[in-house]
């Protein structure tokens, strides 16, 4: 049975970096749709262009956009020992859609993890990243102009600035939060304290996974 893992949580809790390294570790691809947006916007496709206006004013891409990405992406066999998604589900609509998509492709249960930062560190966070403008590598606000892993330029990203941030966590906390009640009576629910050094973080998402992953093997079910 595959290890269909997706990581909820506010913007700048950490998802991402993690998804990445939790990806590393069970060789299992991370699909990330703010990726996959930002790729789609340097290729120039129109669907990603349209959605560019929304994603630089912090708000959401519309759920039938973001579920055609989701459906494509699933859909290639990379996804056959299971995925990492990062992003998505943002809407308890998405998350509905996601739940079918998972039946239709005879996949199952997934592994929802809710990465939890108090809000008040969210914003220092967000404001204060760095992105390489070549690798993608995260970095903070004290690393310098170049990245340390590729000595690409670091960057801002356009959504990144306090006055977007502050409206992404608004978005969050309107439209996201729900998801986790809408997951949290799932025997495969679990959350993770996402306020501590990264490797601890790390650590403590390598146990939950495989302990949700034994629970929702013996359960059996698309839960
Ligand atoms: P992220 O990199 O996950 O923070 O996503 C960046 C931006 O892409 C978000 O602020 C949204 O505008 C858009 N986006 C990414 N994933 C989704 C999604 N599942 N639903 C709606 N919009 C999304």
């Amino acid at each position: 049975m595959g290890l269909n893992i997706i990581m909820l949580g506010a913007p700048g809790a950490g998802k991402g970096t993690q998804a990445d390294v939790l990806a590393g570790k069970r060789g299992l691809p991370k699909i990330s749709t703010g990726d996959i947006l930002r790729q789609g916007i340097k290729d120039q496709l129109p669907v990603a262009l349209v959605a560019k206006a929304k994603m630089d004013r912090g708000e959401l891409v519309d759920d039938d956009t973001m579920i055609a990405i989701v459906r494509e992406r699933l859909s290639r066999p990379d996804v056959n020992a299971g995925f990492i998604l990062d992003g998505f589900p943002r809407t308890v609509d998405q998350a509905r859609a996601l739940d079918r998509l998972i039946d239709e492709l005879g996949k199952g249960p997934l592994l929802v993890i809710d990465l939890v930062v108090p809000e008040e560190d969210l914003v220092r966070r967000l404001a204060g990243r760095r992105i390489c403008s070549k690798c993608g590598e995260n970095a903070g606000p004290d690393d310098g102009p170049a990245c340390r892993r590729c000595g690409g330029e670091l960057t801002q990203r356009p959504d990144d600035r306090e006055e977007v941030v502050r409206e992404r966590l608004n978005v969050y906390v309107r439209s996201t939060k729900p998801l986790v009640d809408f997951y949290r009576a799932r025997p495969t629910f679990r959350t993770v304290n996402g306020a501590q050094a990264p490797d601890l973080v790390a650590r403590e998402l390598d146990v939950t996974i495989d302990d949700a992953a034994s629970v929702g093997s013996r359960a059996g079910m698309g839960a």
